[in-house]
Order: C-alpha cells, then sequence, then structure tokens
C-alpha cells in the first residue's frame, strides 16, 4: 500500500519503557534507571500538577482549540503578539507541521548528518527529497548548509543544541546563517534544549523573529518543563509563517490538561532553575567518569551526553544490552550512523551514579 516514499521510511526509535525491560531482562520496575529519552529527571513540576487537576474537571469538553490561555502566557514570556504563535503537540507536531505547510512533494529540505532524527521523517512522510548536509565536530557545519540550499529547498532544520550529540553553534553564528538564507526558505531553530543553555550561550532567538520573517523557532515543554508525557511544543515566528501552521495543524492538538499544566510550569522559574542546576551538576558527574574510563564524549550543551563506547560498529549495541541487563536504560544511536557511541541522558546524582557503575562494569566485562 501507499507510495514508495512512505514505505521507504525506517520508524523512529524510542527510548525503551522502563516497563517492557523489566518484563525482558525479569528486573523489578523500581530498581531501573531510564536515562534514555532525555526526559527530566524531576519529572513533572507540582505546579503543573495542581493546575491539572483544577483543569480535569472540564474535561467533559473539547481543549481550548486555541489555546487562548496558554499562548497569552507565552506572548508576554516572548515578547510576541498572540497570532506569532503555533502550538503543537509536542515539538514534533511543530517540526512535521513546518514540512506540510512549506514544502512540495518533491522539493528539497537542508539538514545536518547526525541531526535530530525526526527531521528525516518530516521530510520523507511528505515525498520531499532531503539534503543531508555532513556534520563539523558532530555539529552543524552552517556554511556548508547554507551553500546546500538549492532552488527548490522550501526548508532547512537546525537543531541548538542538536540531539544527539549535544553539539552548539553560536548566536551570531546562527544570525551569519539567516542573513544568507534566500527569504523563500524557511528556517526551523529548533531549540527544545534552549532552557539549559548557560547565560553566556543564551542569544536572542525569539527577538529575531521579528527581523527574520522566514525564521520559525520552536521550542518545547517536554525537556526542562517536565511535561514530556503531556506533548506540548511551540513555535514563533511571524503571522505570515504562523498562518500558514495553523491552517495545518489538527484543531485540538494540545489538550486541556497539557494546556492547564504548560501555563504553570512556563511560570514556575524555580523548578526550571533547579532543573537547569541539577543539569549542570549531572553533566560535570559525566564527564570526570568518562575521562577517568578514558572514553571520548563530545562536549554537550543539552540535558544528554553522546559518549563513545568502543571503536567497532557493534559497540553501541553490545554495551546498551550489557547496561540493560543491569536495568539501566540509555540509548544507541547506530540508528543516526554512530553505531561505537551512546547517548545517555543526565539524570538525578543516584541515577548518574548508578550508570557510571554499570557502565565501568559493562566496559570492563567487554574486553
Ligand atoms: N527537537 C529535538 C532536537 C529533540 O531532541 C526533541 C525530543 N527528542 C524534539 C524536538 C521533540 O520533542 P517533543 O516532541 O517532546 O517536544
Amino acid at each position: 500500500y501507499g507510495p514508495e516514499y512512505v514505505r521507504a521510511i525506517a520508524p523512529y526509535q524510542a527510548g525503551k519503557p522502563i516497563s517492557e525491560v523489566a518484563r525482558e531482562f525479569g528486573l523489578k520496575e523500581e530498581s531501573i534507571v531510564k536515562l534514555a529519552s532525555n526526559e527530566n529527571p524531576f519529572g513533572v513540576p507540582e505546579s503543573a500538577q495542581k493546575a491539572m487537576a483544577a483543569a480535569a474537571a472540564e474535561l467533559g469538553r473539547y481543549p481550548d482549540a486555541n489555546a487562548f490561555d496558554l499562548k497569552m502566557a507565552l506572548s508576554k514570556r516572548y515578547d510576541v503578539p498572540m497570532d506569532w504563535i503555533t502550538l503543537g503537540n509536542g515539538s514534533n507536531d511543530i517540526l512535521e507541521i513546518a514540512a506540510h505547510a512549506f514544502v512540495e512533494r518533491g522539493q528539497s529540505v537542508v539538514y545536518s548528518q547526525y541531526s535530530f532524527a525526526v527531521y528525516a521523517l518530516a521530510t520523507q512522510g511528505i515525498g520531499a527529497r532531503h539534503i543531508v548536509v555532513p556534520a563539523k565536530n558532530h555539529g552543524h557545519d552552517l556554511d556548508a548548509m547554507a551553500a546546500a540550499i538549492e532552488a527548490d529547498t522550501k526548508l532547512v532544520f537546525i537543531a541548538n543544541p542538536n540531539n544527539p550529540t549535544g553539539t552548539f553553534v553560536t548566536g551570531a553564528e546562527i544570525e551569519a546563517f539567516l542573513q544568507k538564507v534566500p527569504a523563500n526558505v524557511v528556517v526551523v531553530l529548533d531549540e527544545a534544549y534552549n532552557e539549559f543553555l548557560k547565560k553566556e550561550d543564551q542569544y536572542e532567538s525569539a527577538a529575531w523573529v521579528k527581523k527574520y520573517p522566514n525564521l520559525l523557532v520552536s521550542r518545547t515543554f517536554s525537556k526542562a518543563y517536565g511535561l514530556a508525557g503531556l506533548r506540548v511544543g511551540f513555535a514563533l515566528a511571524q503571522p505570515e509563517v504562523t498562518d500558514l501552521m495553523n491552517r495545518i495543524r489538527q484543531p485540538f492538538n494540545v489538550n486541556s490538561l497539557a494546556q492547564a499544566a504548560a501555563i504553570a510550569a512556563l511560570n514556575d522559574k524555580e523548578f526550571l532553575d533547579k532543573s537547569a542546576a541539577n543539569n549542570t551538576a549531572g553533566y560535570e558527574q559525566f564527564v570526570e567518569a568518562f575521562k577517568d574510563m578514558g572514553l571520548e564524549y563530545v562536549p554537550s550543551y543539552g540535558n544528554f551526553v553522546l559518549v563513545r563506547v568502543g571503536n567497532d560498529d557493534a559497540a553501541g549495541a553490545r554495551i546498551n544490552l550489557a547496561l540493560l541487563k543491569q536495568g539501566v536504560i540509555v540509548r544507541p544511536v547506530g540508528n543516526y550512523g554512530l553505531p561505537q557511541w551512546l547517548r545517555i541522558s543526565i539524570g538525578l546524582p543516584q541515577e548518574n551514579a548508578v550508570l557510571i557503575t554499570a557502565l565501568r562494569k559493562a566496559l570492563a566485562e567487554d574486553r
């Protein structure tokens, strides 16, 4: 059935759920540590739990299709009018809506090697042609990406920081790129991990949408805000771009509980600060251990680290299995073309310690 370009799609590989690993390896669910999906180890902020409890009474009604209150809160936070905002069922939805809204079958989409898997899926799902630009030091080579744009290119995806490599391009580099891109090409700047950036690395992407009519900034509540299971993402862009996005999206793509929780989380600075501080400490914990084990890693700006666990192309899968047997779930990245590496999300200090011990054991037994 279906078109060839759909049959050619390799499905997204999500992190293994705890229940599945428990069953498969005969472990207790409580003993399993999951550092596989770049989730927030603190879980849902209490403020958001309260907001959802209050919103639950209205679940007999459809969600606000326009998400007025959430858009109002975002509009204040980012200083853009409400009609510059598109909401998504997670930011994956934003990425997919953008592909549908701006690209025709057969036209091309530019993104980087080793960048987020959904760019390929969104591109293939509409029968578009992808132009995959070789990475530089595991990250985006923006000069090469600008040069790769062809006459029929309609969309560029940039992840900053990038998943799964954790790499980062500076604000100055992105702005230089935006100045080079033809006006009829939409640039999706996917900032799923933005809230983890240190102050000195922050840049003004929300303000740039006022300057660049073809820029769409994508954000999510799944990472630093701790709402991955609720599926809320959003995009900031000028009304011409936003209007097209809104024609394509599903009318009720963000449910009522998610809308209520997102407003609460957006205003929960304490939770955000706690998450960022935990992430910084956890990153140092990992880096120190990786250095001690003599493992190569890619310096990360996100809430995860890409680490090389061997020199042969079966190493990632082998060490991943050894970790699973010890009840630790991480993410193999062979599907990204990185079969010697594992991507490990930063958890609570104790979870990180469990991973480090398990990894040492796995590597020692792998010799
Ligand atoms: N963009 C990037 C770079 C990501 O890593 C992720 C999460 N894996 C997403 C977007 C999508 O996240 P969500 O749909 O949960 O917002």
